[in-house]
This record gives C-alpha cells, sequence and structure tokens, in this order.
C-alpha cells in the first residue's frame, strides 16, 4: 500500500489526483494553479478533480504535471507554461514573447469603449503585445478600424495568430516603435499599456516578472520615457476632439496628468483598477 509519504516525495505510478496536487501544494505551488495545471495535463475541466480526486493519475499526465510544476515554483507565470490566459472573456495565446495580460488592463478596454462612439472610427494600440486590447475593442466595436503597432515582430505574430483564432478581421498588425509605422495617419482614438516600470524598481524582483518581456515592462530611465513619447506624438496622431488613454504605474498618475496637459490636451482625468490604485489616465485634443 502506498504511504502518506508519497504525498509529499516524487509521486509514483498509481498516485491519484488527489496525491498529486497535494504533492504540489508541498513544493510550494499554489492551490488553484496546481488544480488548473493538472487539469491542463489531463485535458480535463477542473471539475473532474472534484469529482474524482482518488481516480489514477495517468503515467503521461503526470510526467507532464510534474514538469509544469517545477515551472511554475520557479516562478514562471502560469499563462507561460499553459500558453494561454484569458483577456475580456476571451482566451488569448501567450508566449514569452509578450506580456501576460493583466486584469487591471481591461480598465483600458473600458475607458476607451467609452472615449469614442460606437459608429465608424480609426483607433490606434501602440504596442499591442498579445493583441489583448486590440481585439477585446475590435470585438466589442465591429465598425472601427484598429491598427495595433509593436517593436517586436515576435509579439506581432502572436497578436495576429490571436486575431485569427478569434476570427477578428477589423484589426491590422503593424511593425515599429509608436507611431513610426503609421507616418501622417490620425486616429479618433489612441490607447496604449506600454511599459511604464523604473530600472531598478523592486516590484522588478518578482519572479513572474523576470520571465516577461523587459522591454514590455521597463522604461529607463524613470519609467516615464514611453509614456513621454506616446503623449507627445499623440498631438499628431490624433484628429481634433479624439481621445487619448493610457494605462501607467499605480503612483505615476500625476506625472502623467502633467504630461497631458503641458501637451495641450483637455479633458484629462485619471480611473483607479480594482485594487483602488490610479492605472489608466485619458485625455483629448482640443477642438
Ligand atoms: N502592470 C504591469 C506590472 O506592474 C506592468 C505592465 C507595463 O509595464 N505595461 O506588473
Amino acid at each position: 500500500m502506498k504511504s502518506s509519504r508519497s504525498d509529499l516525495t516524487t509521486p509514483v505510478a498509481g498516485s491519484t489526483l488527489a496525491q498529486m496536487l497535494n504533492w504540489a501544494q508541498v513544493r510550494g505551488c499554489p492551490t488553484l494553479d496546481a488544480q488548473l495545471l493538472l487539469a491542463g495535463a489531463l485535458q480535463r475541466p477542473r471539475s473532474h478533480l472534484y469529482a474524482e480526486p482518488e481516480s489514477v493519475c495517468p503515467d503521461a499526465a503526470r510526467d507532464a504535471f510534474m514538469a509544469w510544476i517545477d515551472r511554475r515554483v520557479r516562478g514562471e507565470p502560469l499563462a507561460y507554461i499553459t500558453g494561454e490566459r484569458e483577456f475580456w472573456s476571451r482566451r488569448l495565446q501567450v508566449t514569452p514573447d509578450v506580456l501576460v495580460p493583466r486584469p487591471e488592463t481591461e480598465l483600458l478596454v473600458e475607458r476607451a469603449l467609452a472615449l469614442c462612439p460606437p459608429g465608424p472610427a480609426q483607433v490606434l494600440d501602440l504596442g499591442t503585445g498579445s493583441g489583448a486590447v486590440a481585439l477585446a475593442l475590435a470585438i466589442e466595436r465591429p465598425a472601427w478600424r484598429i491598427t495595433a503597432t509593436d517593436a517586436s515582430p515576435a509579439a506581432l505574430a502572436v497578436a495576429a495568430g490571436n486575431a485569427r483564432t478569434l476570427d477578428v478581421r477589423n484589426c491590422e498588425f503593424v511593425s515599429g516603435s509608436w507611431y513610426e509605422p503609421v507616418p501622417g495617419r490620425r486616429f479618433e482614438l489612441i490607447v496604449s499599456n506600454p511599459p511604464y516600470i523604473a530600472p531598478g524598481d523592486p516590484a522588478l524582483a518578482d519572479p513572474a516578472l523576470r520571465h516577461e518581456p523587459q522591454s514590455a515592462l521597463v522604461s529607463p530611465p524613470d519609467g516615464l520615457t514611453a509614456l513621454r513619447e506616446i503623449i507627445v506624438g499623440a498631438r499628431g496622431h490624433l484628429v481634433a476632439g479624439g481621445a487619448l488613454a493610457l494605462e501607467h504605474g499605480n503612483d505615476q498618475g500625476p506625472a502623467v496628468a502633467e504630461m497631458l496637459v503641458r501637451a495641450g490636451f483637455s479633458h484629462v482625468r485619471s480611473h483607479a483598477d480594482l485594487a483602488g490604485h490610479p492605472r489608466v489616465t485619458e485625455a483629448r485634443m482640443p477642438q
């Protein structure tokens, strides 16, 4: 008979699902992550783990699960291990070439939807990464034409793949830094979740962030350079009355608002995320 020691040491052939989960937790993997990874390894819904905790884990699923738990406890984001993350109720493919979409970025989508009427409009998403924001907007507003840029061709490939999977046709992806791929074009709405962390910020010590593309997270030297470039460039790429919405760090609201006012924008306003942190600041180009 298996002793309970198999819960603590390497799972053996014949281990049950409950024992596999217990082993993962003892190794320091959060319960929900362990459940999601075991369900993924078994290619069953998570409810299966509750329905049949005493069923034996097949060898192939056990091997996959153990390798994944190993990666997870070393800090790799769950989304890179499973290759997907939900954003705005859609499943997106993600790779280490793109930032893992964050729940707080849904606030950027909400503000963008509120800032521009649902009729035909040209919309620009700068630094699209996985395409999370651009695709959410494209799906919510079929009449909008979204242009999404990114300096990373690898990220654009991920975004374009997501557009295909979600059957999004009103979004184009173009390669280049910020406004570089759209010279002379003007938009009704510009959105961006740019890199905004300063080098040396203690937040970067988080093991999850160390697995993400630094170019999507860090903006030297002060965390505000990308935001500044986007704000300055927006003057030449918005129509009169057009709107700009930017995600930023939880202590950057006043600095972003000040840059917008100094650049001549009106209707400058910051919005708090679900954690209560100012996370998105918006503004309008004067008429
Ligand atoms: N919100 C992310 C974080 O703090 C950073 C994303 C970004 O820099 N755009 O982990």
